[in-house]
């Protein structure tokens, strides 16, 4: 399972932030989990205790947000969410050539802290 090692980086970027911040306490971490990324939120939570324990985000609550692909057409230079109703081609243009902009990664989006 590889998200064990996205949990691991996210609880280790999110230490550092709260480090940087001079925390006591964390109340929670958000992290936004892109759809094509392969990684299962419940897989996140699943390993998250292990993966805190022992650090500053021990007991904080983790929130885990899905992001949609979003991909960014190269005819029209407009964003659009491919999906099979459309052929994963661009509502817009039918055009072909897209670059996919979000969607794809797993990212610390906060880190709250208790004061
Ligand atoms: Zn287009």
């Amino acid at each position: 399972m590889h998200e064990m090692s996205y949990i691991a980086r996210m609880v280790s970027l999110a230490v550092e932030v709260a480090n940087d911040n001079n925390a006591k306490k964390v109340k929670s971490i958000e992290v936004s989990i892109g759809k094509t990324s392969g990684v299962m939120p419940y897989y996140m939570h699943k390993y998250y205790p292990d993966a805190s324990r022992g650090t500053i985000l021990e007991g904080a609550e983790l929130i885990c947000n899905e992001v949609p692909v979003t991909a960014l057409c190269e005819e029209c230079d407009r964003k659009y969410e491919p999906s099979r109703e459309n052929n994963y081609l661009c509502p817009h243009c039918g055009g072909r050539k897209a670059h996919i902009i979000a969607g794809k990664d797993v990212v610390l989006t906060n880190v709250v802290i208790e004061d």
